[in-house]
């Protein structure tokens, strides 16, 4: 049975939405899978399906539940809306009672985020709240909304998700563990990582014009496949499906004929066909553990069809980047690929802000600065021996400013004289701080200088300089690429095997110095680049903003390298700017992973939870504290 909130109330119909038969059937307790993960898009109709099967273990093979949801709004809405029709339509609400029922309590078993029954609890909670401590032995577990919860650090400790499933341990091969969601973008897409890791599977279809399976694709302008449509004086008349083997075009109605248990074709009539079925696509070994992908052209028929659909793209379309990553993530159900090609000067040149350089702008949280030092040649005029660096500012939702660029010329040799006692005396002048319009000070929080290779003396020099700025300052050296040693967890999603920066000690004095990938920082400068500003939003999510008083040149060196086919880099020169900014973007980081650490750390000598500090605190949470503290401050002033 189906709550009155669903579109289709009464009866629960497979033919409706097929592809839902699998996935549930994976969480009866005669199915071996343990792990069934979903990367879907919205209006599938797959949560009222999750519904039904935790009904049916509530109901008949009464188990520990927890049901997890990213926020506490969500999982009391889905308790008060969702659950509670799904009880009262299968009519076993009188089963609800407490475990501990008497005369004298007022215990019941029926509270709005627990329901107890005999022989077991469902538990609702939200994902990083403290109640996920208490959720102990488990023995099925569903994850909804994966990627709504706000992504946690990057440091490769447990992820929050791995700390639920460990509720389900005990349980063994007879645990039963369901994720689902729509993915956010491809770097930060949890949802994204555990489809991967799985077989992939893809729903196919009885092409009802040719009889071929077909996965239903969107395809774009330059697939003759896909969802087309007909518009007439730039009105939408209708839209249909193009078959990627016959080139005919059919229509949402069909849908009941493919989704049907006998599906025909219009070139074989008579022939009944076998029905729609999800074919994985990886070969994985596990036996256990399925993915499933599914996008909104799979919606059923009645809910959401070609037209709609084709009209949602449309004006996703005209809002760029922005539009076309929502319409990825909720329609398409993939995570969107952000767009790592280097951007023409042309675009680069319109995030040229309203700021002038020295300033801190609004939204501006935390300031780091990073150093490339230029050994060059005293006897070229044109490439002097230099400390070339940026002072960046970093915000909400990874926004970034450049504050101030500035060029150090002078002997390198000395670390108390020439360059270094320049950029130090400069420093010191202005008490390594940067002002806001309102006269608030924003100080350095982390400095980052260009090592370089060892042998040539060079590292020394940087180290001992240094030490003049502990603890603020340290070496870094850039690495195209680090491998994850076999003691230390990926941090990069999609690339199982490498780190996007490491603290590596060195020489025997026990210096660390900070290493960097700069593929993977140069991949995300360019995605960041290539996320512009739109009329209703100066600053989307990643934006970089620049000074309006930079020079021309400075854009020019910021995407100064030339993208390999193998996914590598070409060094172009000069690119001091590139390389200042690549390692900035490392600094904060590493920076807020610091302060990540430092906050957990400060709320675990309290006495907090162990669980719930790691699955509390993260990046997010101190970039919202400083804005909070800001806020507060500004506010006093
Ligand atoms: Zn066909």
């Amino acid at each position: 049975m189906l709550p009155p909130s669903s579109p289709f109330p009464g009866l629960w119909n497979n033919q409706i939405t097929p592809y839902m038969v699998e996935p549930i059937n994976n969480l009866s307790p005669y199915s071996p899978v343990q792990f069934t993960i979903m990367m879907k898009a919205r209006k599938i109709g797959a949560s009222t399906c999750f519904e039904n099967a935790i009904a049916y273990y509530m109901d008949a093979v009464p188990s520990e539940i927890l049901y997890s949801t990213a926020t506490e709004a969500l999982a009391k809405d889905w308790s008060k809306k969702k659950i509670s029709h799904v009880i009262d339509s299968l009519g076993f609400r009188h089963k609800l009672i407490s475990a501990d029922n008497n005369a004298k309590s007022r215990a019941t078993g029926d509270r709005m985020m627990t329901k107890e029954y005999i022989g077991g609890s469902l538990d609702i909670i939200a994902a990083t709240s403290g109640m996920a401590k208490r959720a102990l032995d488990k023995r099925v577990l569903i994850i909804d909304e994966v990627d709504g919860v706000a992504p946690m650090t990057t440091t490769g400790e447990g992820q929050w998700t791995d700390i639920l499933i460990a509720h389900t341990d005990c349980w063994n091969e007879r645990r039963k563990v369901g994720m689902f969601s729509s993915p956010t973008t491809d770097e930060a897409s949890l949802i994204n990582q555990y489809y991967e890791k799985g077989d992939k599977r893809k729903f196919l279809i009885p092409c009802p014009i040719c009889g071929k399976y077909i996965e239903l694709k969107f395809g774009d302008k330059s697939t003759s496949w896909g969802l087309k449509w007909e518009t007439k004086a730039s009105l939408l008349i209708d839209a249909y499906y193009v078959c990627e083997y016959c080139g005919d075009a059919f229509f949402n109605e069909d849908k009941d004929n493919f989704y049907s248990l006998q599906p025909t074709c219009k070139k074989e009539p008579g022939k009944i066909l076998k029905p729609a079925y999800w074919e994985p696509t990886r070969q994985t070994g596990d036996p256990t553990y399925r993915s499933y992908q599914i996008n909104t052209l799979y919606s059923p028929n009645g809910m959401y069809n070609f037209k709609s659909i084709a009209k949602d793209w449309i004006e996703k379309e005209e809002q760029g980047e922005d539009g076309m990553r929502s319409f990825a993530n909720l329609r398409m159900g993939l995570a969107f690929k952000a767009d790592v090609t280097r951007p023409s000067l042309k675009k680069i040149l319109e995030h040229r802000g309203a700021y002038t350089r020295g300033n801190v702008p609004p939204g501006v949280l935390f300031l780091t600065m990073a150093c490339d030092v230029q050994r060059g040649s005293v006897n070229n005029p044109n490439n002097p021996p230099r400390i070339e660096l940026e002072v960046m500012g970093t915000g909400l939702g990874y926004k970034t400013w450049s504050i101030d660029y500035k060029v150090f010329e002078g002997n390198l040799d000395d670390p108390y004289g020439g360059a270094w006692e320049e950029m130090f005396q400069w420093m010191k002048g202005i008490n390594g701080e940067f002002y806001d319009k309102d006269g608030i000070s924003y100080q350095v929080k982390m400095i980052g200088i260009d090592c370089g290779d060892a042998d040539d003396g060079r590292a020394e020099r940087v180290y001992r300089f240094c030490e003049r700025w502990a603890p603020f300052a340290y070496p870094l050296k850039g690495f195209s690429q680090l491998k994850a040693r076999r003691n230390e967890k990926s941090d990069i999603p999609g690339a199982a095997s490498f780190k996007k920066y490491r603290a590596a000690k060195i020489g025997t004095a026990g210096e660390y110095v900070l290493e960097v990938s700069t593929i993977y920082y140069k991949d995300t400068l360019f995605g960041r680049l290539n996320i512009n500003a739109t009329p209703d939003n100066t600053h989307p999510n990643g934006y970089c903003d620049f000074p309006a008083d930079y020079p021309d040149e400075y854009y020019v060196q910021l995407t100064n390298t030339e993208k390999l086919p193998g996914g590598g880099y070409k060094s172009l020169k000069p690119d001091e700017a590139l390389d200042c900014r690549v390692y900035n973007l490392c600094l904060s980081d590493a920076w807020l992973e610091s302060q990540v650490k430092r906050t957990r750390d400060e709320y675990l000598s309290k006495g907090a939870d162990s669980t719930w500090v790691q699955m509390t605190i993260n990046s997010r949470t101190v970039l919202d504290h400083l804005q909070a503290q800001l806020t507060a401050f500004k506010g006093k002033n």
